[in-house]
């Protein structure tokens, strides 16, 4: 094990979350850190998803750090502007140095005796530190469906996070698997070069129209002016967010608009009426995430694009074999078919106070203290955790608050002269207690297959009241809610416990 003194901190992940992490830190005047990262760049999600037509789909004046606005070429602009944005954020906050990339944490171990983390890397060596802020993201690891024969393929195939740039599709028979945020922005991009695309729904998506307009240089002038419009903007796009909220949380009449806007860009753009019933959704709006695009609808109407909802039964060399052993011929299989989002932090194995095993302690399905802490391990704090995701909002805005909230705990632990402090298991029970009861009235325990439920169908993705209650509950690390143990000298009395 290195005898290095340990890091005072470090982040794991070097997405939005990591890198923004990253910069809170600087600005605290905090130095001794280090983020890792398994990729061998920054960005995370918006290194990873490159496919055509890849962008945010809530507008980047919200979707962006607030204290850090963009120069954006549109309202949603593409996945390389996104990136490009947190590389100059890495360049501004000097992160660089700070920044080691190829380095995944296969197991984060808590050393008791030393109040220091051991995090083991993929190569086998071993990197520590007093507190961990552990930003992997919820969509990182690539669902693949367990279609018989997936194997036998003869033909490419890939992930939509895993895009084959050398693999061309013009002019071949492309069949996509899946209809949910990424398939739509993809398959209108492919279906102008492809001779022939196969798209295999399981059930239709509800798609809004997306408010997208290019930025001129005058407005660009008006907000570097006046940044107070920039700021009115943002919290328009904030407060449309928290009606979709409302009709998730509350009651679906405040859905009432949403579905219309839907309807009628069915109607407008899809005029078969065998094609626009396979569109309908059998279920309530915003049990499955919606989506926004104005070219989806048109790209299932192209007369070279199919919609086919015939269950898969299975994949053999040449294409895919549906319901009636009709094969449907293929030269390229692409999978928009999601993330596994349910097994948080995997497949990083976390140990805690007396051995226990986060996995373990989430066997029932994850569960944290405001998405952020979970009791038996100590100094340990997650970004976009369990119950943090958002259905019709900014997860930076959920990350900002996330980030000052570690802040505050790192804060503590040196003003306090803490070895450790661990939230208490009661409060994380009260916490989910609370956030259990709010889940079962949510539009996601509707009865819908979604990827925020567990098998038993428990909400453990998705925050269940208005975002800007959960900006509330984490506007200041509560010390009160945690057990804490003062800092140890070396020869500490055995026995000595938490207060
Ligand atoms: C295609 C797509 C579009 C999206 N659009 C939106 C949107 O419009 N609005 C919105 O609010 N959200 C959107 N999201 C959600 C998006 O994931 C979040 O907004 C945000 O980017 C999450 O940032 P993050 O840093 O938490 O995670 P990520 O961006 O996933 O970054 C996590 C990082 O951790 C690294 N990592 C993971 N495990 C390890 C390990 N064991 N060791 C070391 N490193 C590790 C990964 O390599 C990665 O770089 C989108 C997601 C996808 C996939």
């Amino acid at each position: 094990m290195s005898e290095l003194p340990p890091y005072r901190v470090i982040v794991v992940g070097a997405g939005f979350g990591g890198l923004g992490m990253a910069a809170a830190l600087k600005q605290a005047g905090i130095e001794d850190f280090l983020v890792v990262d398994k990729g061998d760049d920054l960005g995370g999600t918006w290194r990873d998803n490159t496919y055509p037509g890849a962008a945010c789909d809530v507008p980047s004046s919200l979707y962006s750090f607030s204290f850090r606005p963009g120069r954006w070429s549109r309202r949603f602009p593409p996945q390389r502007e996104i990136l490009a944005y947190l590389h100059a954020l890495s360049g501004e906050y000097g992160l660089g140095p700070h920044l080691r990339f190829g380095s995944g944490v296969v197991a984060a171990e808590f050393d008791e005796r030393r109040a220091v983390w051991n995090l083991t890397l993929g190569d086998g060596r071993v990197l520590r530190a007093a507190a961990v802020v552990c930003a992997v993201g919820q969509l990182g690891r690539p669902a693949l469906p367990g279609i018989a024969g997936r194997d036998d393929f003869a033909g490419p195939s890939w992930h939509s996070a895993r895009l084959d740039h050398g693999a061309g599709l013009t002019g071949r028979r492309v069949a996509v698997l899946g209809t949910g945020a990424s398939a739509i922005q993809f398959v209108p991009e492919i279906a102008k070069a492809a001779a022939h695309v196969d798209v295999y729904q399981r059930s239709a998506p509800y798609v809004l129209p997306k408010p997208d307009r290019p930025h001129g240089h005058a407005e660009h002038e008006l907000y570097e002016r006046f940044p107070a419009v920039r700021k009115a903007g943002r919290l328009r796009t904030f407060l449309y967010g928290e009606v979709l909220t409302s009709g998730f949380i509350m009651s679906p009449k405040f859905l009432a608009a949403p579905m219309v806007l839907w309807r009628r860009q069915l109607e407008a753009q899809i005029t078969d009426p065998g094609l626009r019933e396979k569109c309908v959704p059998g279920y309530v709006m915003g049990c499955k995430r919606v989506l926004f695009s104005n070219d989806w609808y048109p790209a299932l109407a192209r007369a070279n694009v199919e919609l086919v909802t015939d269950p898969v039964e299975r994949i053999v060399p040449g294409g895919l074999v549906t319901a009636g052993n009709t094969t449907r011929p293929a030269d390229v299989i692409i999978y928009g078919t999601g993330f596994s989002t349910l097994d948080f932090l995997a497949p990083m194995s976390v140990t805690g106070l007396g051995g226990r095993r986060l996995h373990e302690a989430w066997r029932g399905g994850a569960e944290a203290y405001l998405g952020i802490s979970v009791s038996g391990f100590p100094n340990f704090f997650m970004l976009y955790g369990p119950n943090t995701n958002l259905g019709g909002n900014s997860i930076i805005y959920m990350l900002e608050g996330q980030i000052s909230y570690a802040l505050g705990a790192l804060r503590a632990l040196e003003r306090e002269r803490l070895d450790w402090l661990d939230v208490r298991p009661e409060v994380q029970e009260a916490f989910n207690a609370w956030v259990n009861a709010a889940s079962r009235t949510s539009v996601w325990e509707s009865g819908c297959h979604n990827w925020y439920t567990t098998a038993s169908g428990r909400n453990i993705s998705n925050w269940p009241a208005h975002t800007f209650l959960y900006r509330h509950r984490v506007r200041h690390f509560d010390l009160a809610s945690y057990r804490v143990m003062p800092k140890r000298v070396a020869t500490a009395a055995p026995g000595a416990g938490p207060a």
